[in-house]
């Protein structure tokens, strides 16, 4: 990660506090209805099964050696979790939506781009969203078919349209000039017979509905100024949208995707409704139904604070029907490209405590989880906190008085922490801490800061009481990969 990246985290970090909890009661306020307190929406009561889940399998990973003083930090996937999300999912959009509409839940692979993750997800019918080459390689090594794959991306390259066409893949144009590839890509296609498409591609353009953003500026895309799609209320950019589809009949989707965390459910359903609004009005100019898929992007927001899983997809899928009917009465196809939502609630980092100390009267665990598994945290601690969960060395849950302490990780800089001032049993040597929520944006998105190496992923499945299976999802990174992955075939590259 370069410095452009951390300027970019640390712009985030300034967002101010009371942005974020407006926007935070915003969404609390959005939620409440009966259906999101368990039951079929998967509300608090999936939520206690996975808090169970989750503590039989930091037991069993320290019971089975994943865990332990010569293996001070591991990543678990609830795999059971992952299977249960993805069936809301499914049954959310199942549920609003007449028999036979295509719907296509594709999952943002930026999320976590780990490749059997992809693969459970493909068996759950659930395709892939990627936006670069790696995420694309990723996609097809998880074997999710090009029909089920959208390509998304800001900055696609001449080679990576071309490979996508040539796949099959969708794409979700960007902006004039991406259309521009397309259109000449398209023109320099083989021969093909009449009445063809030109390529087993389906064609999107991406708008920007300029309905505002939310709490966390860095994940708003649907600002007046985003760098994202075509910017739909700047001046004459509506009318050029609408000739651009008149002019490419191949043109049949639009896609918006207003994210991001720090959304408000109102917001994210106006971002949709402006979408279907433009659908509505190509299609009347075009005297036909030219677009006949919207992609409403993903961006449903988790809560970080608790177990529940909130606001449910069966809630987001209701309101964006309601705010939204026409768009759900089976004369458009839907494309959804969640990320978070689908993963966030299902991974663990845990981490031993080396070293208990304290300074200036705060105690201060020193874990080997930080900025290298949590570099949103560490970095904007106001807009991602983690909740911390304690645990005993046989990996059990502490017990004990909750006392104010800080938790932090193995780097050299001082703003180093998991978590600040957080109430906890106190942490001692040899303890655990837990990073919950973690399966999204955390440790699949390592930073290589002080060469810390990337942590095991394991999945887990419980099958049965305390009987907990672990999974390889991917190796803990070795000190011969850091060497080689830090130039050193080329040790003498600047001295010789
Ligand atoms: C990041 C992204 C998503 C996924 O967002 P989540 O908040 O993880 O659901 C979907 N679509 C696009 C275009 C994105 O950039």
């Amino acid at each position: 990660m370069g410095t452009g990246m951390e300027k970019a985290e640390h712009a985030e970090e300034t967002e101010k506090t009371a942005h974020a909890e407006e926007a935070r009661e915003a969404v609390a306020h959005d939620e409440g209805g009966p259906g999101d307190e368990g039951g079929p929406d998967g509300g608090t009561g999936a939520g206690a099964g996975r808090a169970a889940r989750r503590e039989a399998a930091v037991r069993a990973a320290v019971e089975q050696g994943l865990l332990g003083p010569g293996r001070p930090l591991v990543a678990l996937l609830d795999v059971t979790g992952i299977r249960e999300s993805a069936a809301e999912l499914r049954a959310a959009f199942a549920a609003v939506t007449p028999p036979g509409t295509p719907v296509l839940h594709a999952f943002a692979v930026k999320a976590t781009p780990l490749v059997p993750v992809l693969r459970l997800l493909h068996t759950e019918g659930i395709g892939a969203e990627v936006a670069s080459p790696g995420e694309l390689a990723l996609a097809r090594a998880a074997g999710v078919p090009p029909e089920r794959t959208v390509l998304d991306s800001p900055a696609k390259t001449p080679a990576e349209l071309r490979e996508a066409l040539s796949l099959g893949i969708a794409v979700n144009a960007d902006n004039p000039q991406e259309l521009a590839r397309i259109d000449a890509l398209l023109a320099d296609a083989p021969a093909r017979p009449a009445g063809l498409t030109p390529s087993r591609s389906s064609f999107g353009l991406r708008v920007n509905p300029q309905v505002g953003g939310g709490a966390i500026e860095a994940l708003s895309t649907a600002t007046a100024t985003s760098k994202f799609g075509v910017a739909l209320r700047d001046e004459g950019a509506r009318e050029w949208v609408v000739r651009a589809c008149l002019d490419r009949p191949w043109l049949t989707r639009l896609h918006a995707h207003t994210g991001s965390q720090g959304i408000a459910l109102p917001l994210m359903a106006r971002g949709v409704a402006e979408a279907y609004a433009l659908a509505e009005e190509i299609n009347r100019r075009a005297g036909r139904r030219q677009i006949d898929t919207v992609d409403i992007g993903g961006g449903l927001p988790v809560d970080f604070a608790s177990d529940a899983t909130s606001p449910t997809y069966a809630r987001y899928a209701r309101l964006l029907k309601e705010t939204v009917p026409g768009l759900f009465d089976g004369r458009y196809g839907l494309v959804t490209e969640f990320g978070r939502s689908l993963l966030a609630k299902h991974g663990t980092v845990v981490a031993r405590v080396e070293y208990a100390k304290s300074a200036g009267g705060r105690p201060v665990a020193v874990t080997h989880a930080g900025v290298q598994v949590a570099t949103r945290t560490v970095y904007a601690p106001t807009a991602w906190p983690l909740r911390i969960a304690a645990y005993d060395a046989e990996g059990s849950p502490k017990e004990g008085p909750a006392v104010v302490q800080d938790v932090a990780g193995p780097a050299c800089f001082a703003g180093d922490l998991l978590a600040r001032g957080q109430a906890l049993p106190l942490l001692e040597q040899g303890d655990y801490a837990a990073a919950l929520d973690t399966g999204a944006y955390f440790f699949a998105h390592h930073y290589a800061y002080n060469s810390l190496p990337r942590p095991a992923v394991h999945g887990f499945t419980a099958d049965g009481p305390g009987r907990v299976t672990f999974a390889l999802v991917r190796p803990a990174q070795s000190l011969e990969e850091i060497v080689a992955e830090s130039g050193g075939a080329h040790a003498d590259a600047l001295i010789s």
